[in-house]
């Protein structure tokens, strides 16, 4: 098994060569590192590798890690479903929120939010039923009734390719994600400059890079999962 250190260099050549073939700069993506499968320990440490973008998936493991994590310069990443009575728990402790995908989180983060909040929405765009997310025909709607809500800022849209072997589909459904942000950020709203993609993770982070990723979410290839060890 490789070190935390090999890992991380593997994943910076492999996005460097992606960003070369796609004609894209470094610094246009985000490396979020997803903790949700470690402990605070393992987070430090890829912290001290020049991690800046933490990922977790559940309230109770982004406040653990906070709790024990202090960094000023560090961004929190909310990438996981959220209950509407648990908006409440999170909102006010987060950078991003990569999950918003329908209008009953989007009252609660109104209500609860003490500043305006960075928030991805999230679409479905492969269909998967198991896969939350709006559709993308009701996407539009959607963000246009966000207008409404002062606490919720649209910085950009975000999904999750199928689990598949077919590189091809997934790029499709990337591409798919990159075409939506466009119309959207095409129409100059105030309150969704949708500039940015949260898509690709350790299977297929490479090619969401190629179709346009800023920000890549790379859990178990970087981290690994917390019973498999290091060396
Ligand atoms: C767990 C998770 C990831 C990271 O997945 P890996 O395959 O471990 O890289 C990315 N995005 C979301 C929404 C997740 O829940």
């Amino acid at each position: 098994m490789d070190t935390l250190q090999q890992r991380m260099q593997k994943i910076e050549e492999e996005i460097q060569a992606a960003c070369d073939r796609s004609g894209r700069k470094r610094q246009d993506v985000t490396i979020v590192a997803v903790t949700k499968q470690v402990s605070a320990d393992r987070a430090r440490e890829v912290m001290e590798l020049g991690i800046t973008d933490l990922g977790e998936n559940r309230p109770e493991g982004l406040l653990a890690k906070q709790e024990s994590i202090e960094s000023e310069n560090l961004s929190w990443h909310f990438i996981g479903n959220v209950q509407s009575r648990k908006v409440k728990d999170i909102i006010n402790q987060v950078d991003f929120l990569h999950s918003l995908d329908r209008l009953s989180i989007a009252k609660e983060i109104q209500k609860r939010a003490t500043v305006p909040v960075d928030c991805f929405v999230q679409v479905n765009v492969s269909g998967e039923e198991s896969k939350s997310g709006i559709e993308p025909t009701n996407l539009e709607e959607f963000i246009i009734q966000l207008a409404e809500y002062d606490k919720i800022r649209v910085a950009g849209l975000m999904t999750m390719a199928p689990y598949t072997e077919n590189e091809e589909w997934i790029r499709t459904i990337f591409r798919s994600l990159r075409s939506l942000r466009d119309q959207i950020a095409a129409k100059n709203l105030d309150h969704a400059p949708c500039a940015l993609l949260s898509m690709g993770m350790s299977n297929d982070y490479t090619i969401a890079i190629e179709e346009g990723a800023t920000h890549v979410r790379i859990g178990t290839a970087l981290v690994g999962t917390e019973s498999e060890g290091d060396e």
